[in-house]
C-alpha cells in the first residue's frame, strides 16, 4: 500500500478507495500493484511467472508438468485458469464486505482437494469455464464496476501466473481496488514472493496442525510446515490486518481456521503458533460451519458437525494462546 499526499484536483484523477483529510490535502491509499504496473515491474513478474508453467513448480506439489503445452498435474489445470463463478459476495468476513460486497472470483480445481470440501463441484470436479487473461481481467473490472471494494481470488495457488497476467491488463484498463489472496494455506514461498506488492490482503486457511490429517484428507503430508512457511511469508509482506476507521480491510493478514470434529484441526497449536511466531495481533476467523460434504460422509472422523462445546473450546484455546482479534467476537473491555 502506497500513501500519496496530493492536491485535491490531482486526487480526483486517481482511482482510490480510501482517503483522509490532512491539512487541506488528501492522503490517498492505493493498492500496491498500481505502483508496480507504472514501474514496469508487474509485467516482468507476470512473464517470469508464466515461464514457471513450463515445468510447473508453482505450488508445493512440484509436478513439473509442462502446462504451457497443455499437460496437467495434481491441480488438473493447464495453460488457462478455470473460473467457476464470480459475484459480489456478502458472506465473507465483515472487513472485506463493506457496503457492496467482496468481488469474489471462484477458481476451479485446487492444489489440496480436501475430501470434505464444501465446494466439491468446483474444487474436485472442476466445474467452470477456461478463461484467457483478457477475460479474467474483464471479470475483475466488472466486479469493480459493480462497486465491490476488493477482488477476492478463492483458491488461487495453482493459477498465480494466470492471475498476474490478467492483472497487468486489468490495471492498464483502470482496476484500482485491492486484491485478496484467499488460499488453503498450501502455498510455496517462492511463488508468494512473486506476489510481494501485488496482493494487499492475504487470507489463508490454516487447516490442520497434525500432518496425519492432511495426509489422509488432502494427500499432503507436509501441510503444516508448508502453511507455517507460507503464512510467515504473507505476514512479512503485509503485516497484521489494518482496518480503516470505516471498518474496511486495507492491508494485512487474516487467517481462517475451520474447527473440525474431535479436535482434529489442532486449534490450540495453530493459535499458539500464530500468537508466538507470527503476531499476537493476528486477525483470525475461527469458523464453526463445518458440515460433512464431498467424501466426508463415509469417513468416521469427518461424518458429523461439530458440537457447541467443541466450538467453545476452540475459541477458549485461541484466547488462551493470546490472540484477541477474532472475527465476529467482541471481547469485553476491548
Ligand atoms: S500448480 Fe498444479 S501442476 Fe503446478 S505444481 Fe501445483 S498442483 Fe502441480
Amino acid at each position: 500500500m502506497e500513501l500519496f499526499t496530493l492536491p485535491f484536483e490531482e486526487v480526483l484523477k486517481w482511482p482510490f478507495y480510501e482517503f483522509i483529510t490532512v491539512d487541506g490535502t488528501l492522503s490517498v491509499t492505493l493498492p500496491s500493484y498500481i505502483g508496480l504496473v507504472e514501474s514496469g515491474v508487474l509485467p516482468e513478474r507476470a512473464r517470469s511467472a508464466v515461464r514457471l508453467l513450463e515445468s510447473c513448480e508453482v505450488c508445493p506439489r512440484k509436478c513439473r508438468v509442462n502446462r504451457l503445452a497443455g499437460e496437467t498435474g495434481f491441480c488438473r489445470t493447464g495453460r488457462r485458469a478455470v473460473v467457476a463463478a464470480f459475484h459480489a459476495h456478502f458472506g465473507e468476513e465483515a472487513p472485506l464486505v463493506g457496503d457492496s460486497g467482496s468481488g469474489t472470483i471462484f477458481i476451479a480445481q485446487c492444489n489440496l482437494r480436501c475430501s470434505f470440501c464444501q465446494n466439491f463441484e468446483i474444487s474436485h470436479l472442476g466445474e467452470g469455464a477456461e478463461v484467457e487473461a483478457r477475460e479474467l481481467a474483464g471479470i475483475m473490472l466488472r466486479l469493480q464496476e459493480r462497486g465491490c471494494g476488493n477482488i477476492n481470488f478463492v483458491t488461487p495457488s495453482h493459477v498465480v501466473p494466470q492471475i498476474l497476467e490478467a492483472l497487468v491488463l486489468a490495471a492498464e484498463r483502470g482496476l484500482s481496488v485491492p486484491l485478496v489472496y484467499n488460499s488453503g494455506g498450501y502455498d510455496r514461498v517462492e511463488t508468494l514472493r512473486l506476489l510481494e506488492g501485488v496482493f494487499d490482503i492475504y487470507m489463508p486457511d490454516f487447516k490442520f496442525w497434525d500432518n496425519r490429517w492432511p495426509l489422509r484428507f488432502c494427500d499432503a503430508d507436509d501441510y503444516r510446515e508448508t502453511a507455517v512457511a507460507a503464512i510467515g511469508e504473507m505476514h512479512r509482506q503485509v503485516g497484521d490486518l489494518v482496518v480503516s476507521p470505516g471498518g474496511t480491510a486495507v492491508r494485512g493478514l487474516l487467517v481462517r481456521h475451520l474447527v473440525m470434529p474431535g479436535g482434529i484441526a489442532g486449534t490450540e497449536e495453530i493459535a499458539r503458533f500464530l500468537a508466538d511466531r507470527i503476531s499476537r495481533d493476528t486477525y483470525i476467523n475461527v469458523m464453526s460451519q463445518y458440515r460433512p460434504c464431498g467424501m466426508a460422509r463415509s469417513d468416521p472422523a469427518l461424518n458429523r458437525r461439530i458440537t457447541d462445546r467443541e466450538y467453545g473450546e476452540a475459541i477458549a484455546a485461541t484466547l488462551r494462546a493470546g490472540l484477541t482479534r477474532l472475527d465476529g467476537i467482541v471481547l469485553r473491555g476491548s
